[in-house]
C-alpha cells in the first residue's frame, strides 16, 4: 500500500479532439470520490485542448499541462510555435520538456535547457524527461547519458523547486517493455543522488499499464508515473491509479 503523494501525468501526445474531453467524466468522478489517497493527476493534452480542458477541470483536483514549448519567452516571428507564457495563459500549470520523441526530432540538451528556463520564468512546473536509448543501455552508458542530460538540461538553474524529473528509457516508450526492477531502482537512485540533499520528485515513464504498475510501484523512491498510451483511456488510467494504491 503506497502512502505517499503520487503523480499520474497523462501525456496524450498528438491524440484527442473536443469530443475526447467527454471521456474524462469518469476520471473526474473517480478523483472527486477519492478522498483517502494522496493523488496528483495532471493531463497534458495537445495545445488545442488546453483551454477547453482547463475549463472543464476548473472545479476538480485535476490539473492541466502542455507537452512542449518554444524556447523564446517573448512573442516573436516563430510560425507554428507557442511559448511557455502563452500556454500558462490558457490554463497550463505544468509542461513536459525534453521528451525523447522531441529529442529524436532534433531537440538538443542546450535547447531543452533554454526551454526549461523560459518555462520557469513563466511560472510553469516542469516535467523534465531523461532516459537512455537501447544502444546506450546495451553499451552500459545509462548513467553517463543520464548525468549528461541532467547537467546540460539544468545548466545554471539554481532554483529547481519547480522541476520534476521523469525517467523514461527510450526503449521502453510505447514498446510494452519496462526495465527490470533492479535496473530501475539503480537508475532512479542514480538520478536522485545527483541532487544531493534536496532531490526532486522522480517519475517513471515507459509502457506503464495496469498489469505492470504493481511491480513499478514497489520501487518506493518513485514518486509517480508519466503515462502515454494507457492515459488515453480513462478506464485504463483509473485502473493504473487504483492498482498503485492497492
Ligand atoms: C510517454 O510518451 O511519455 C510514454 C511514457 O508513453 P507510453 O506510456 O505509451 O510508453
Amino acid at each position: 500500500m503506497t502512502n505517499k503523494y503520487m503523480y499520474f501525468v497523462a501525456n496524450w501526445k498528438m491524440f484527442g479532439d473536443l469530443r475526447t474531453l467527454n471521456s474524462l467524466d469518469s476520471i473526474i468522478k473517480f478523483s472527486n470520490a477519492n478522498k483517502k489517497n494522496k493523488l496528483k493527476i495532471v493531463y497534458c493534452p495537445p495545445n488545442t485542448l488546453i483551454r477547453p480542458l482547463s475549463k472543464r477541470l476548473k472545479k476538480t483536483k485535476l490539473e492541466v499541462g502542455a507537452q512542449n514549448c518554444h524556447e523564446n519567452e517573448n512573442y516573436g516571428a516563430f510560425t507554428g510555435s507557442v511559448n511557455a507564457g502563452m500556454l500558462k495563459n490558457v490554463g497550463a500549470k505544468y509542461i513536459i520538456l525534453g521528451h525523447s520523441e522531441n529529442r529524436q526530432s532534433g531537440e538538443t540538451d542546450k535547447l531543452i535547457n533554454l526551454k526549461i528556463k523560459s518555462a520557469i520564468k513563466s511560472g510553469l512546473k516542469i516535467i523534465f524527461c531523461i532516459g537512455e536509448t537501447l544502444v546506450e543501455k546495451k553499451n552500459k552508458k545509462t548513467n553517463q547519458v543520464l548525468a549528461k542530460q541532467i547537467n546540460n538540461g539544468l545548466k545554471s538553474i539554481k532554483n529547481k523547486s519547480n522541476i520534476i524529473l521523469a525517467y523514461e528509457p527510450v526503449w521502453s516508450i510505447g514498446t510494452g517493455l519496462i526495465p527490470k526492477s533492479n535496473d530501475l531502482l539503480k537508475s532512479v537512485s542514480f538520478i536522485k543522488n545527483r541532487f544531493g540533499k534536496k532531490p526532486p520528485k522522480i517519475l517513471y515513464g515507459g509502457s506503464v499499464n495496469s498489469n505492470n504498475v504493481a511491480q513499478l510501484k514497489d520501487i518506493d523512491i518513485i514518486d509517480g508515473f508519466l503515462i502515454g498510451g494507457a492515459s488515453q483511456s480513462s478506464k485504463k488510467f483509473i485502473d493504473i491509479i487504483k492498482k498503485t494504491f492497492n
